[in-house]
């Protein structure tokens, strides 16, 4: 009752409203620019869900709670609908593609307004050689890359626009491609220090911290002192480690002790992206991944951790073959492919348990929710 009282008051207020513009002409002044009314409004603190009204002006929230007497440039009517604040993908891969489409919708529409980015590798620092290695792929979509570093790649998606707030990390691998290349050795001396210093200089421009994916090649090829080093540079300057870890599955205890590790010794807060205890004799085991996550918490590491809300994952397709095979770069592994005698070794070796720490993808892992077919969900439990 005392809502249907409340909308027969502000008709009434309306109709005044309209009547005083006939008669003097003037258009009437707006109190906002936006008013979202009558929504559940699920702020994201974690407070129980309310209806309130929304005023928005400018880019910001002006006023929550009941204006029934407000007036706005525009009113969305909001009945039935939860008004929420627009969602953070905590580890989206979007750098590239809002240059060539940066109107986001596949985000935006799904109400993510604000992106994190850069696992392991990032969109910059670049030179020459490495973006050759990209070079069929920004011919395809007619993309220019002008810039070097992560501040000059800011200025260019600054002055093009785009539909989403943007994050992103400086790569441990990227800044190891960048230097040492795709080659399977240890940094010498000094270009451990030209890494460490690409690794300042981004997070200067604004990168988050570092972080690393270390199941894919040539991630792989970091050891752990590599990564304590990076990763004491990035805390330097505030940032924190963020890691799709070494192991997801089998080895996911010796993976998750060199998280801890580099926590312990780089002093720097961890997020371990997209958590997961994958294939199915791995299947079970949270509880005693959280467990450990939780000691280390109590140790005084500080370790966050994340999950996609979904079962599926999805990787390439050249990360079902065994690191040896990758080294170099695209052209030496196309190459042997190519190669007979190659193709028989990786066919054996594909099909035998893994080797832990070189190898930790496993394509037979795949299932299929259509009968066998190659589908939606042949590459289940990757990511
Ligand atoms: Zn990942």
């Amino acid at each position: 009752m005392t809502v249907l009282k409340l909308s027969i008051v502000v008709t009434i207020a309306s109709g005044l409203l309209t009547a005083s513009m006939l008669f003097n002409g003037t258009k009437p002044i707006a109190d906002y620019d936006l008013i979202i009314r009558h929504g559940l409004v699920v702020n994201g603190s974690g407070q129980r869900a309310f209806y309130a009204d929304v005023a928005v002006q400018g880019d910001r929230i002006a006023r929550i709670g009941d204006l029934p007497g407000a007036r706005a440039k525009r009113v969305i009517e909001a009945v039935d609908q939860v008004v929420a604040p627009g969602f953070i993908d905590m580890l989206g891969q979007s750098e590239t593609y809002l240059l060539i489409d940066p109107r986001a919708m596949s985000k935006v529409m799904m109400g993510v307004t604000t992106e994190i980015t850069g696992e392991g590798e990032s969109i910059a620092p670049v030179n020459e050689r490495l973006i050759k290695e990209n070079e069929d792929f920004n011919k395809r979509y007619n993309l220019s890359v002008d810039w070097r570093t992560l501040g000059e790649y800011f200025r260019r998606v600054e002055k093009q626009g785009m539909g989403l707030n943007l994050g992103t990390f400086v790569g441990a691998t990227q800044v190891r491609e960048y230097v040492v290349g795709f080659d399977n050795r240890p940094p010498t001396p000094a270009e451990l220090e030209q890494m460490k210093k690409l690794v300042a200089d981004a997070m200067k421009d604004g990168a988050l911290g570092i972080s690393t994916s270390l199941q894919y090649v040539p991630a792989r090829f970091a050891k752990t002192d590599e990564i304590v080093e990076l990763a004491k540079v990035a805390h330097q300057y505030g940032g924190i480690y963020a890691t799709h870890q070494r192991s997801e599955a089998n080895a996911l205890d010796e993976s998750l002790a060199e998280v801890f590790e580099i926590a312990r010794r780089a002093q720097i807060p961890v997020e371990i992206w997209h958590l997961k205890t994958a294939y199915k004799k791995n299947w079970g085991r949270m509880p005693e991944v959280l467990k450990r996550i939780e000691n280390a918490r109590a140790q005084g590491l500080k370790i966050g951790a994340d999950v996609y809300p979904y079962i599926a994952g999805s990787t390439a397709l050249s990360a079902c073959l065994p690191p040896w095979a990758l080294e170099g770069g695209t052209e030496k592994m196309l190459t042997r492919l190519r190669d007979p005698n190659t193709r028989e070794s990786l066919k054996k070796e594909i099909a035998t348990e893994q080797r832990w720490p070189e190898w930790d993808i496993d394509w037979r892992s795949r299932q299929s929710r259509s009968g066998g077919k190659a589908g939606q969900a042949a590459f289940r439990d990757r990511g």
